[in-house]
Order: structure tokens, then sequence, then C-alpha cells
């Protein structure tokens, strides 16, 4: 039945082409890239030298396995010895039109990458393909719950509607309830948001007596990213929004947004999972095996590799993102699309970074704020669904040595944990013989519990009971 669904295409020409088509597209634009950056992008040219590579080594697709990767940390070494663009700039400053700083901590970790105008009109159509693929046309108004910053979202969210649909109006910037009475008061057609913020959001609708499938009676899609989710969830969410659930892979690495979305199928199918297929006609993607690097095989999971091939400024070639990805050939989705995909809701990480509320969160930084305070002698990391529905952190820590004043003491400890990971924490005294005591570095991670795919799937039961 889901078969029926209509097709969508935003570029016709780039979407469907054959997979024959599709590899001389890819190389021609391969070779292209390799040659640039090899001519005059210092920071590339440099590493092909020493992995003794040139441009005319590149003669198929398989080719590109021969230039070395390139990791975060090679990215934020080369921005720190030339900052604040990095030596694999490739355009005159001149040229910049707008920059994107992927989220990190305290300045610490931050990637800057900048945009041409080009690369940014580019970024904005991503975002229109994976909002036309789920059902949006040009009368629907669409909001997005994020709020302004330098991230991947704000310019190509905006440009991304009004390319494909209109009026995008700024939700994310206010406070839950005042989202809701801007929805009320304007209306909209279709809505991005990430999961945990779905949830919160329909947990406050319930409590108002709010039921979307009747206030707005005609939303087409809610299009989700950035946090895996429990099936189960879905199907709660499309019941109670009266929609179909649609899921998009964006990362600043992405071209500083959409690399990959759902087709018409939507983020699960039935009780399977859909697929988001790879923009693969101006991004290229490999998925390998993150020992042998070597690409996996069909249904396997491994490590996300994006190579840009039309972005101008700060160009991406084999960037290793850490993010865990499940890989299936465009022949596994009856979409007819000749674009390989992933598995929807189960993107995870390599490392232990976490996702809470669209920040990256790393388990050492927290580690270096509790230990910088001398009287907190262990603590454990949970994440969780609080009680309105959203993501929540809480710390639960205890005393070597408790200070005078508790209240004051946990006051600079939450604001301190704040300045490192822009997050406001709950922390929460524990007696020292309730948390597990841990003494080799390599243990860190498992001060961190995610209890959050749990709490999702207890919010999709609570929301059958209230039906
Ligand atoms: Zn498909």
């Amino acid at each position: 039945m889901d078969e029926a669904i209509t097709r969508r295409d935003f570029f016709p020409t780039l979407e469907r082409m054959s997979r024959s088509e599709l590899d001389a597209l890819q190389l021609k634009k391969l070779q292209l890239r390799v040659g640039r950056a090899y001519d005059s992008i210092p920071f590339y040219r440099e590493r092909y030298q020493t992995a003794g590579v040139s441009p005319d080594d590149i003669k198929s697709l398989d080719d590109l396995r021969r230039l070395p990767l390139v990791t975060k940390e090679d990215i934020l070494a080369d921005e720190a010895r030339h900052p604040p663009y990095g030596s694999f700039l490739g355009v005159p400053e001149e040229a910049i039109w707008e920059i994107l700083t992927s989220s990190g901590t305290s300045g610490k970790g931050r990637e800057v990458h900048a945009f041409t105008q080009r690369d940014c009109v580019l970024r904005g159509s991503n975002f229109a393909v994976a909002f036309a693929w789920a059902g949006v046309s040009a009368a629907d108004a669409v909001i997005f719950h994020v709020g302004a910053s330098n991230s991947a979202s704000i310019g190509s969210l905006t440009r991304g509607i009004r390319a494909v649909g209109r009026l995008p109006y700024l939700v994310g910037h206010a406070g839950f309830d005042e989202r809701i009475d801007l929805m009320l008061q304007f209306g909209f057609d279709a809505m991005w948001c990430m999961p945990s913020a779905l949830n919160g959001l329909s947990q406050l609708l319930r409590e108002r007596g709010i039921e979307p499938r009747k206030q707005w009676p005609n939303t087409r899609s809610v299009m989700i990213a950035a946090e895996s989710f429990p099936v189960e969830w879905v199907h709660s969410m499309e019941e109670f929004w009266g929609c179909k659930i649609y899921e998009e892979y964006g990362a600043t690495q992405a071209h500083g947004g959409i690399g990959m979305t759902n087709c018409e199928r939507g983020a699960v199918i039935g009780s399977r999972r859909g697929a988001m297929h790879f923009f693969s006609w101006t991004l290229l993607f490999e998925v390998l095996n993150p020992d042998t690097l070597e690409p996996v095989k069909a249904g396997e999971e491994g490590d996300l590799v994006i190579t840009h091939l039309d972005k101008e400024a700060s160009p991406l070639v084999r960037f290793r993102t850490r993010d865990r990805v499940r890989w299936f050939p465009s022949t596994e989705c009856p979409c007819g699309r000749c674009l390989d995909f992933v598995e929807s809701g189960t993107v995870g990480r390599w490392d232990d970074m976490m996702k809470v509320k669209g920040q990256n969160l790393f388990p050492p930084h927290v580690d270096r704020v509790l230990f910088s305070f001398e009287s907190i002698d262990e603590y454990q990391g949970r994440l969780f669904i609080d009680e309105h529905g959203r993501d929540n952190v809480e710390v639960r820590y205890s005393f070597r040595e408790k200070p005078g004043d508790k209240t004051s003491f946990e006051r600079n400890l939450i604001a301190a944990l704040k300045e490192e990971t822009h997050l406001t924490m709950r922390v929460t005294e524990v007696a020292p013989d309730e948390l597990p005591h841990f003494i080799t570095p390599d243990q860190k991670a498992r001060r961190w519990t995610d209890e959050r795919q749990a709490g999702l799937i207890k919010s999709a039961a609570q929301t059958g009971d209230t039906k």
C-alpha cells in the first residue's frame, strides 16, 4: 500500500540518474575536485604528496580510497595553525558569504567551515530536496524548531523551505509553550524538529488538550534528525500528529546541511525502518569498516565518510565523520532511485560522543569539569527523557569532603558544566558507595548511561493510553 505514494522529485534529472550516469558524474566531479585540491589547496597538496598520490591516479571511483582520510582532529589542528579558516579554505576571503561552526565546547573543538554564495544556494537546495520528498509543496508553510546560531540550521532551513514551500517563521528561539502559541497563531503545513523536542512538544500539547491531527488536519509531514529513535515511537507520533514522519541526516561537514533523507516512504514503513538516500549527485559518501577501512557489505554498519563534489569554500575530501551508519545498496528500496542509503533511526557514533539537545557532549569534557572541584570524589552521568518528555542530563556525584554551603556549590557546578558543554544539567548528590569507582582512564565512558530510547518507548505507550 505504501508503494502507491506519489513520486515527488525536486531535481528529477539528478535524482533519477541511472547508476552508470551517476558513476560518470561522480567520477568527473571527483577528478576536478582532487585536481583543484592538489593544485591550489595547501592542506590537501601536502597530504597527497606525503601519501604519494596525484590527481592522475584518480581513474575510477575506487581510486578515491588511495586518498588519505581527513578527521575532525586534522581540521582543528590546521585551523589552530592557520586561523580562522585553516589552509583548506580554497577561495579568497572576500568570497566567503557565510560561516558555520560545528557544535563544540567552550571554543575548543569547534570547527569553522566557510561557504561561498553558490555553496549557500546549494545548501538550501539540499534542504529543499528533503522537504520535497516529504511532501511539501509551494503553498505550504513550514516551521522549524531550531534557535538562531552559526550552526548548520538557520540559513539552510530558511532557504530550503523557501525553495520548495513558503513562510519559514521562527519558533525555535522560544520556550515550548510560546512555540505552541505561535503554531496556533500562524498555522503550518510541515515541521522540522529533533526527536526529543517532538516528544516534549507532544507531551505539552496533550497537557494543553490540543490534538494536532484535529488542530492542524492538513499537516503533510514532520521531519526529524540528529537522534536515533525506536520504531514504535514513530508509530505513536504519526498517530498523534496525523502525518508521516521523515528523517534526514545533516552535518556541518555534509555541505552544512542535509546530505541524505527518507524518500516518499518515510522513516518507518510498517514495522521496518525506512531508507535515507544519499544525495550522490553532490556528495560522495563511503561507508567503511572502522578497522579495515574497506567498504561494508549490504546491511553492515560502518563509519560514514563524506567528500564534497561541488562545495567551493572549505571543501572536504574523505572526511571521516565517526558517525555509525548501516548501509544498503539502492536496489533494496523500491522507490526506484539509484541512490544508496542508510537505515533510518539508527545513526550512532563510533566514539563516546553523545548528542543532547543538538549539542555534542563528550564525556571527557564533563570529567574535566567535575574533577576540577577538589571536593568531588566520583560521578555518574545519565541521559533520560524527563517529566516534560524532553531529553535531559543528570549528573549524580559524591563528595570527598562536603563543602559548607552545598547550595552555592551546586550553583557553581551547574554553571561550570554549562560553560563547558552549553547544557544545563541536573546535579544530585549521592552517597559515595552508590557510585562505582573507576581507576583506569579507558573506563571513562562507563560513567554514562543513555536511557532515552527506553524513555521514548514509554512515551509511545502513554500516547496509546490517552487515545
Ligand atoms: Zn527509496
